[in-house]
């Protein structure tokens, strides 16, 4: 039990093919949570984000793994239940942007449960990207939930669990347990919530670092029609990934923003302060890593609205990493296409290529190529320490596919 069971302590991602049950099983666990904010709470920021937090109890009356529950009370005992934690659950609904981001190391995620229905073939094909996503960034804290157990007959649902553990052989999620559930009917999300318990832990973070957060959304909750005393400053919403924030503070937002100097366009960083915290759904003072947070800032809503300000860094001023026009990358080229049985080709002189850092996606031009490294020259810059890792996706017909890993050099 954490000094404040309300702030989320460690992100799960929920990967797995389409219509599998990720949303449906966000709901399942986080549906006490919703239920106790106001709709403004989640408009502003949680559903913009694409997270949910679940606080996982335990009845003290009741064996395991019977006990694990998200429920204020255990009716049947007409007791109270106890906080185990808080956790964040990462949905996010765009497959490929999540998986960019994934491997580009913004330690969105700490821990992944892959959904995989029961109904279906496995693997479908996002449910072989995200595992090969968590394969490559080495996130081996995973749980199976095999959803949708109430649509099949005991033998299908037999034959799909054998069908998932062949598929994981061999892979980061090899050891991974697989938990047989209904999300839709609520069945077994005590075994669930145990099964996260144990192989999900919330990991070490060292809080006297610099603040470091990954900035994924960013808008502008005003209504519209809202006169000029009334309007609230921009808010900002992502991932604090070392330090601490508090209310109050100053904090600097790099690349920051494109200004115009004598006909010469300049990106400058943003300095703001902090006027609200919020994570958990609550309000708070001061705000620890893990889970993921809004902050309301003192800047003008326009310079956030629409996910202007997606991508960049936000941190303790002058500690971030430096802002990147252009830059070299050493490249590790993936076998083949994810998903696909195509080879792929060396990166070329002149191509372009989609790149993620962070949570930032930009589009680079290759400058220079020879084996194993190039230098791009990004359309929109970035912030990003030498080491950083980067996602490259190439196009391959009319999408962009991810061909490789590239880290940052001097
Ligand atoms: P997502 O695309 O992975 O987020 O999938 P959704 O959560 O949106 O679910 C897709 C569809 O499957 C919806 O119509 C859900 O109601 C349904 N569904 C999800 N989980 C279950 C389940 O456990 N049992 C049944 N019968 N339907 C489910
Ligand atoms: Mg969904």
């Amino acid at each position: 039990v954490t000094e404040n069971p309300q702030q989320p302590e460690v992100n799960i991602g929920l990967v797995g093919h389409v219509d599998h049950g990720k949303t449906t099983l966000v709901q399942a666990l986080s549906g006490s949570w919703t239920d106790q904010h106001s709709e403004e709470m989640k408009r502003g920021i949680s559903i913009r984000l694409g997270y949910a937090d679940a606080t996982f109890r335990k009845c003290p009356e009741e064996a395991e793994p019977e006990c694990f529950t998200v429920a204020e009370s255990c009716e049947e005992h007409n007791v109270e239940t106890d906080v185990l934690r808080t956790v964040s659950f990462v949905d996010a609904p765009g497959h490929e942007t999540l998986m960019a981001t994934m491997l580009s190391g913004a330690n969105l995620m700490d821990g992944a449960v892959l959904v995989v229905s029961a109904t279906e073939d496995v693997p479908q094909a996002q449910t072989e990207e995200h595992l090969m996503a968590l394969d490559i960034i080495g996130i081996d804290n995973i749980v199976i939930a095999q959803n949708k157990v109430d649509l099949v007959d005991r033998d299908r649902a037999v034959d799909n669990y054998e069908q998932i553990k062949e598929f994981v052989e061999g892979t980061v999620a090899e050891d991974a347990p697989i938990v047989p559930i209904s999300a839709q009917q609520d069945v077994n999300m005590d075994l669930l919530i145990e099964a996260i318990e144990e192989e999900i832990p919330t990991p070490e973070r060292d809080e006297t670092q610099a603040s470091r957060m990954f900035v994924a959304r960013s808008f502008d909750i005003n209504r519209p029609g809202t006169t000029w005393e009334d309007l609230s400053g921009g808010v900002v919403g992502g991932s604090l990934v070392e330090g601490k924030l508090e209310k109050g503070e100053d904090i600097e937002l790099r690349p920051g923003r494109e200004v115009d100097e004598g006909g010469q366009t300049e990106w400058k960083p943003i300095t703001t302060t902090i006027r609200s915290l919020q994570a958990g759904g609550k309000q708070l003072d001061e705000v620890r890593p893990g889970g993921l947070l809004g902050l309301g800032t003192g800047l003008d809503p326009s310079l956030t609205k629409g996910d202007a300000l997606a991508g960049q860094v936000a941190g303790e001023p002058g500690t971030l990493p430096p802002t990147w026009h252009s830059f070299e990358m050493d490249i590790d080229l993936l076998e083949r296409v994810v998903g696909g049985d195509e080879e792929i080709d060396e990166i070329s002189t002149g191509e372009p290529l989609m790149l993620t850092v962070g949570t930032a996606t930009t589009v680079g031009a290759v400058t220079s190529a020879r084996d194993g490294e190039c230098e791009v020259k990004l359309k929109r810059p970035v912030c990003a320490p030498v080491g950083a890792k980067i996602a490259i996706n190439r196009r391959v017909g009319a999408r962009w596919r991810l061909i490789g890993i590239g880290t940052l050099k001097e």
